[in-house]
């Protein structure tokens, strides 16, 4: 099916940063335009075209486009919006008030596997590091072949979305100023050992460098969901958003989706009619969990899930690497990503988070500490071969069980090693692989074998889970999904789920674009059938 050309009523998004001329993108927002759960003072109902739940990447780009192809709009979103202006450097301040259950949510399974969520306007993309990767053509070949998605999901139907993404959000390569020693060594290094690396393509609109993406952007440089999308879809006068309001259920009469049900922080009710659709962009966490408390049920509604498990490997070098200065994450290779499965990036911690992992106690952690400036971080993220379940446990909070396979664990360990070599062959005088049952410090390429025959028991390695997808999968024949290929829910009029619970399959590359432009493709595709039917 066609998707609808960027028409007039798409206002683009430059010019209306430029009219608005706001210090911020997310200052001076329209009159009305946002209602504030926290200060909510008694229970609200009203109307609108279209429901989005959640604001980050995929509900905040769904509900630009609606609103642009001229309907009204509301976004309903669970976290508070933290402005630009409320900006702190502590991961502290950030966690506790951006991130779902203040950033100590796990994966649960043979291992405790943290992950993290943005719960705030603007989800996971206030903290995350803007990493902009198109879909590999063999992934989305995959989905057609293995999950029947034939011609409806396919790399020439993404690419006027991704298009639009790109030009909207500024998507560039790190510039060569704002690179840092971090980046830049391992780019030079992976050329060494054979193997090609690249600057990161980022949504950026002017990255000084500051290497602080996990705690929110201090200049609005970073084009995350909550100074872009989100206030251009408040601009265009027809949407409007309800944060510090967690959706409850989605109403369904007659099996038709007629309303929005959440609950303020203040405690008031707050109930969204939605005349043609309710889209729901929650995360492959919680959408699954709100549509069973909606009723859904579907034998694979919460299976499925998988994930790009992350690890970090820190070196201590001889000489200053700064890592307070660059890019977050400014530097990449996809050379093992078909072969191996796994993608390496670099990524520069704060002090408050790096410093958990300085091995070292006392008088030798105290002096480490004192070294944190010759300090490199270079990371990998597995695609992980194996699958999970979402539930929902005590008192509503989503719970994930998820154990990486055999496969998954040959995979980060010969990541581990591989980064391990990099560093001492780049001048690291110590290489802290953070593995249980290899030395917490190892200081030579002899000491490497200890590492590349580490135990495959995923409790030993620190994981972290940021890139989450499938539990709410897309498919043809409803017994094996939840949505059908117009990512409508099977058997519910009205109901979509347009956020990477939907990806029959991780990627192997960061998810983010391709969750904007799976978003923006669908509701492309709704504008276009509302407009079909009203025409009728
Ligand atoms: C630290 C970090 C770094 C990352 N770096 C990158 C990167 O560089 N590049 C990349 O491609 N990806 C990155 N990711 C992943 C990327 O940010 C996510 O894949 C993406 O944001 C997911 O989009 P989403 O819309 O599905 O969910 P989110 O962006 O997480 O948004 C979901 C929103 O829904 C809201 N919500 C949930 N339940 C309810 C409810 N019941 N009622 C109302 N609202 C609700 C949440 O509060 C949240 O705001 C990173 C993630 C993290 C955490
Ligand atoms: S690294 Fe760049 S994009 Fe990230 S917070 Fe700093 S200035 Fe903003």
């Amino acid at each position: 099916m066609a998707t609808l050309p960027r028409d007039a009523r798409e206002a683009p998004p430059e010019a209306l940063r430029l009219a608005a001329a706001p210090a911020f993108p997310d200052d001076a927002l329209p009159e009305g335009a946002v209602v504030d759960g926290e200060t909510l003072a008694s229970s609200r109902g009203e109307s609108f075209d279209v429901v989005v739940v959640g604001s980050g990447a995929a509900g905040a780009v769904a509900a630009h486009a609606l609103a642009s192809a001229g309907f009204e709009v509301a976004i309903v979103e669970e976290g508070p919006w933290i402005k630009t202006r409320e900006v702190r450097s502590d991961v502290h301040s950030t966690f506790s008030r951006a991130m779902r259950l203040r950033g100590m949510q796990v994966l649960q399974g043979r291992a405790y596997m943290p992950m993290l969520q943005g719960r705030c306007v603007g989800g996971s993309t206030l903290v995350n590091s803007a990493i902009a990767w198109r879909a590999p053509e063999d992934v989305v070949d995959d989905w057609a072949a293995r999950f029947g998605l034939g011609d409806a999901i396919t790399t020439r139907a993404l690419e006027p979305h991704y298009a639009a993404l790109e030009a909207d959000l500024s998507v560039r390569e790190v510039a060569p100023e704002a690179m840092g020693e971090n980046n830049r060594l391992f780019i030079e290094q992976a050329k060494k050992q054979g193997f090609a690396a690249a600057p990161m393509r980022r949504y950026d609109r002017g990255c000084t460098g500051s290497g602080m993406c996990i705690t929110a952007c201090p200049t609005a440089a970073k084009q995350g969901m909550s100074v872009t999308y989100v206030p251009w879809a408040l601009r265009l006068g027809r949407a409007r958003i309800f944060t510090s309001c967690r959706v409850e259920e989605v109403e369904i009469r007659g099996a038709r989706a007629v309303a929005v049900v959440a609950r303020s922080e203040s405690g008031h009710r707050v109930v969204l009619h939605a005349r043609h659709a309710v889209l729901v962009a929650a995360s492959t966490v919680q959408t699954p969990n709100i549509l069973r408390r909606s009723g859904v049920r579907s034998a694979a509604l919460g299976r499925h899930f998988q994930a790009h498990p992350g690890l970090a490997i820190g070196g201590l070098f001889d000489r200053p690497i700064n890592m307070a200065f660059g890019a977050t994450q400014g530097a990449e290779s996809v050379h093992f990503r078909e072969t191996e499965r796994f993608k390496l990036e670099t990524i520069s911690l704060p002090p408050d988070l790096a410093a958990a992992r300085i091995p070292g106690v006392g008088a030798e952690l105290a002096e480490r500490l004192s070294q944190l400036g010759n300090v490199a971080v270079w990371a990998a993220q597995i695609r992980a071969e194996a699958e999970g379940t979402v539930r929902e446990g005590f008192r509503g909070v989503d719970r994930v069980r998820f154990t990486m396979t055999e496969n998954d664990m040959r995979a980060a360990r010969k990541a581990c090693t591989l980064i391990a070599r990099m560093m001492f062959e780049a001048g690291a005088r110590e290489v802290w692989p953070g593995v249980f049952g290899v030395p917490s410090v190892l200081r030579s390429t002899d000491e490497l074998k200890l590492l590349a025959e580490a135990p495959l028991d995923p409790r030993s390695y620190s994981f972290i889970a940021t890139h989450l997808f499938g539990a709410a999968r897309m498919g043809r024949d409803p017994r094996a999904s939840v949505v059908d290929t117009d990512f409508r829910v099977h058997g519910v009029d009205g109901l979509h789920v347009v956020d990477s619970s939907v990806f029959p399959t991780n990627l192997g590359v960061n998810p983010q674009h391709t969750i904007m432009a799976m978003s923006r493709l669908a509701s492309h595709r709704l504008a276009e059938r509302i407009r079909r039917r009203q025409a009728a």
